[in-house]
């Protein structure tokens, strides 16, 4: 067989793959096979068969980025996202794509085809509204993650999956692209809007006071093993349609703070907003408004609830303990918050909720209102304790 070696599949490669190595099509069947990747690093494949009318998803790694040959990520990345896909699996079924075949020879593996969902981003460009959408993510958000932690999961089960998910080089990207290149372009990658460039170099690289936070919070991100994360919880990794939410793409997944999921749901969410207020969307612009609040409030009341029911760890049961910790994760949750924010805005991977924006004056505009809002939450961000108070920050911003 080709396929006992590691090597790059195209289109045909997939097909003859599929049909020599899975049971899902029969071995005469008539399959055809497109390249329906749009993210920075991997290659999704559709395969169909029209007689039969079903589809698969087949997604695969190459050893260098789709987005610059300067990004060479380890192709284990796929087995860490078709591994963690089935463990979310059993904490939140109906939250993330079934996986039904993973070969970590040819680091690919196989899932369900959400075609009838739509990427989450492109659906709040068209200005669509989900109201189911903040209690579904913070199912996921809790579910997927309360159950990982020392507080729940015996520590020698963690300390296992700790050692399996320890993901270097894709923390190394997130270590680079979001915790360092926005507030020093270091590896003159930053990309500026030139109409804000002097703005934000006075604002964003001359702000002692932002660096120094950004730092503690960098370091938080490298040490703080406090539950496996999905690691690139952005409106991208979001499959949506009105009565169903699916989290795919989780390559980023590791032990890492509970924030960082959580403050990257909401800085994307903040993205479409600023888009919808652009473009004077008033509906969506509410929705928004309300889906912030609730995502914060939702994830306190859940994480909250499921802390009493599953906490095993005796001295996490003490008084005040479960406050401190609940209160410890909202402080990093606005801290990410921001830097999600400040990085697309200044770093080299943008968001079409801000890029599309034509106008000068409005891009000016829309990208100051979310690094205003990010100094805010990176520097106060212990101050930052449920929902209501992200929309009052965001208010002031615009
Ligand atoms: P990357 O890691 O390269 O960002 P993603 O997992 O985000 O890859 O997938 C890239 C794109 O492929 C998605 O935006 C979506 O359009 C498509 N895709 C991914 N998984 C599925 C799926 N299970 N069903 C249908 N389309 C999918
Ligand atoms: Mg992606
Ligand atoms: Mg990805
Ligand atoms: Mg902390």
């Amino acid at each position: 067989s080709r396929f006992e070696r590691y090597f790059l599949m195209n289109k045909d490669d997939v097909i003859e793959y599929v049909k020599e190595k899975t049971n899902l099509f029969s071995k005469d069947s008539v399959l055809t096979c497109e390249e329906i990747g749009d993210g920075n690093l991997n290659y999704v494949y559709r395969v169909s068969e029209a007689k039969t009318n079903t589809s698969i998803i087949v997604k695969h790694a190459g050893d260098v980025a789709r987005i610059s040959d300067d990004i060479v990520v380890s192709t284990n990345r796929i087995n860490i996202e078709a591994n963690i896909l089935q463990l979310q699996a059993q904490y939140a079924p109906s939250l993330v794509p079934k996986v039904y075949v993973h070969d970590d020879i040819m680091n690919c593996f196989i899932m369900e085809d959400l075609s009838d969902h739509e990427i989450m981003r492109d659906a709040l460009l068209s200005y669509k509204i989900f109201p189911k959408f903040a209690d579904d993510i913070t199912t996921f958000l809790v579910n997927t993650l309360l159950p990982t932690t020392d507080v729940v999961m015996d520590h020698k089960e963690k300390k296992k999956l700790l050692k399996k998910y320890i993901n270097p080089d894709l923390c190394e990207i997130t270590e680079d692209l979001v915790y360092t290149e926005p507030y020093n372009d270091i590896n003159n990658r930053n990309i500026l809007f030139e109409p804000n460039k002097e703005w934000i170099i006075k604002e964003i690289y001359n702000d002692d006071k932002l660096r120094l936070e950004v730092a503690k919070l960098k370091f938080d991100f490298m040490t703080h093993a406090q539950a496996l994360i999905h690691g690139d919880l952005h409106t991208g990794s979001i499959f949506i349609k009105e009565d169903s939410t699916k989290v795919i793409d989780a390559e980023f997944a590791f032990y890492g703070p509970i924030g960082y999921d959580v403050g990257n749901v909401i800085a994307n969410l903040v993205f479409a907003y600023v888009n919808g207020v652009t473009f004077h969307k008033t509906e969506f612009v509410n929705w928004l408004e309300q889906t912030i609040k609730d995502v914060l409030d939702l994830f306190i009341e859940k994480f909250s609830k499921s802390w009493d029911e599953y906490v095993t760890d005796i001295m996490a049961k003490e008084p005040g303990f479960k406050q401190w910790y609940i209160d410890q994760i909202l402080e990093s949750t606005a801290g990410v918050t921001g830097l999600e924010l400040t990085r697309r805005i200044i770093g080299l991977a943008k968001v079409k909720d801000i890029t599309s924006i034509s106008d000068p004056n409005d891009r000016v505009r829309a990208e100051r209102i979310c690094l205003t809002l990010a100094k805010k939450l990176i520097k106060n961000r212990d101050t930052f304790k449920k929902g209501e108070h992200y929309l009052e920050e965001l208010f002031h911003a615009l």
